[in-house]
């Protein structure tokens, strides 16, 4: 037994035999060849060919995984017809008379690393698709579809990284689970596996995609990222035992799936979905979350070696936004300091972190910084239904001080003659004592409080969160803490503010009927959550 840890991507348990994906196009030669025109006209058919099947890919997407996820085989067949790119492939046939796979596979090679080297974030991600449309087309050429599992049986698919193509064409009704070495959680593939339900880890590493061959016996554990290569006896009853039980809550999913959060007595309430990037966006469709009630923008940061540009988080911003069609879409500004630290930030060390230079304050003392994020959320405010939220408030000159950065971005964009929305909601965390407390004066400034319970709990009880030998101090159900939530949410309410929950706790649904009780207007939980918490809110009677 030996176990290797990835990253899960999508929260679920498989046992099964492994089947290693290989791509029949690996092998491309260069061959020289005297008629050309066979090979203009080999590429011509294979270009039908690819086209047809990518057709097929689509409407399967469709079906499975939505319009939004779909949208990116409409993309691979648009590149297909790309002017530059078939003229690229045309003229290294007929200039170096060479053959149509060679020619292809150079082409893939250069664009790639054109896309790979621009700026735009979506530009950038472009690589991997002109690598998966030549990939495709080598294989037409070379007479055939991509490799697939050709047996029967339900199998574990490993492979280096799979396009999202691959991961779509897939036989759904043969895949247990898909395994991939490399691969980041934003990408499309960990998209499209969430979304199709089928549990996923990745960033396995090279040693596992070494050491794993067709027929071994593997455990993937979507949760906890965990791969276990031929477990014994009592491992396999173990995660069957955890395999029932995800059984059990997707049933719940299934049954819940578009119905209203709604109690037995009529009171509704609003389920958002917490996310940390854009590659969260399938979990909380999949999960019919009603919005998005905190995007923690900082991770777009983290993720970054640099700055993100206003381009590059413009980007981002919009495609949550276009992909929630219409939906809010709640977007903190930057939350970084004490745990989430960034090298190019070049932040000096601090005693107490967590009582330090953090999310606003750093927003405030480096305001270049906060003014290109802001500008990247304004334009995006004219693709959905954008709320801006600044973390960390301590105090009415703070959040004054935001609202005057905002005026300001918006009078640029205005002179600049970019289009945004107005009327963008903006609102703040209640994630320290001192916001809970004066509320009263905070309520007339915004449209909407969102509380951070997690911060809320270590501040109010002074309890640091990252300290794991605290957890006997931290009750989280301390009458201090949900006694500053209903004070906040009274404050809130007098001044036709909203107020929703985004901590860990929102999703505690021992606690749904008190802050239902409370009037809160908006629960935010992480997407595999929001069905349960729907449940919840369906079993409560808040008349008696
Ligand atoms: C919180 O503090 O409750 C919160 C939602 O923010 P974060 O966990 O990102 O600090
Ligand atoms: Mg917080």
């Amino acid at each position: 037994m030996v176990v290797y840890q990835g990253k899960g991507v999508y929260g679920a348990v498989a046992v099964g035999k492994v089947s290693v994906f290989s791509r029949s196009s690996a092998d491309v030669r260069r061959v020289n060849v005297n008629d050309t025109e066979k090979e203009l006209l080999r590429v011509e058919a294979a270009k039908e060919m690819a086209a047809q099947q990518l057709e097929e890919i689509h409407s399967k997407a469709l079906k499975e995984v939505g319009e939004a996820n779909a949208e990116i085989f409409e993309v691979h067949l648009m590149m297909l017809d790309d002017e530059d790119y078939n003229d690229s492939i045309k003229s290294i046939i007929e200039t170096q008379k060479v053959n149509a796979e060679y020619a292809v596979a150079v082409t893939a090679d250069n664009f790639a690393e054109m896309f790979s080297s621009m700026d735009d974030a979506y530009m950038q991600a472009r690589a991997a698709d002109v690598k998966d449309i030549s990939d495709r087309l080598i294989s037409c050429l070379t007479g055939g579809g991509k490799t697939e599992n050709s047996s029967d049986e339900k199998m574990i698919i490993c492979a280096d990284d799979l396009a999202p193509s691959e991961t779509v064409s897939l036989d759904k009704d043969k895949v247990l689970a898909f395994v991939t070495a490399f691969g980041s959680s934003n990408s499309h593939t960990a998209i499209l596996a969430r979304n199709m339900n089928i549990p996923a880890v990745i960033s396995a590493g090279e040693d596992f995609l070494k050491n794993i061959h067709d027929g071994d016996m593997l455990i993937v554990d979507g949760h906890t990222g965990q791969l276990i290569v031929s477990p014994d006896d009592v491992t396999i009853a173990k995660y069957t035992a955890k395999q029932a039980e995800d059984a059990r809550k997707k049933q719940l999913l299934q049954e819940l799936k578009g119905k209203e959060n709604i109690t037995l007595d009529g009171r509704k309430i609003n389920i958002f979905a917490n996310i940390g990037g854009v590659g969260s966006i399938g979990a909380v469709l999949a999960n019919d979350a009603g919005g998005i009630g905190l995007f923690r923008s900082e991770f777009l940061y983290l993720e970054s070696e640099d700055y993100p540009t206003e381009e590059q988080q413009f980007s981002a911003y919009r495609k949550v936004l276009e992909s929630m069609a219409g939906k809010k879409v709640i977007i903190r500004t930057l939350d970084i300091g004490a745990d989430k630290q960034i090298d190019y930030f070049g932040l000096e060390k601090e005693d107490n972190p967590a009582l330090g230079l953090r999310a606003v304050r750093i927003c405030l003392t480096r305001p270049e910084i906060f003014k290109t994020q802001l500008r990247a959320l304004y334009r995006a405010s004219a693709f959905g239904d954008l709320g801006i939220m600044f973390p960390m408030i301590t105090s009415v000159a703070e959040v004054e001080k935001c609202l005057a950065v905002c005026e300001e971005v918006k009078a640029e964009l205005k002179s600049d003659g970019i289009r945004f929305n107005e009327n963008t909601e903006i609102g703040i965390m209640i994630e320290t004592p001192a916001a809970a407390v004066i509320s009263d004066l905070l309520a007339p400034l915004v449209d909407f409080f969102s509380v951070g319970t997690n911060d809320l709990t270590q501040y109010t009880l002074a309890c640091d969160r990252q300290n794991a030998k605290l957890e006997p101090f931290v009750d989280t159900h301390h009458e201090a803490v949900l006694r500053l939530i209903e004070m906040a949410a009274n404050n809130a309410h007098k001044n036709g503010t909203w107020i929703g929950i985004c901590g860990e706790l929102a999703a505690d649904l021992t606690l749904t009927e008190t802050f239902m009780r409370m009037g809160i207007d908006e629960l935010s939980v992480s997407p595999p959550y929001v069905l349960p918490l729907r449940e919840k809110v369906r079993s409560l009677d808040l008349s008696r």
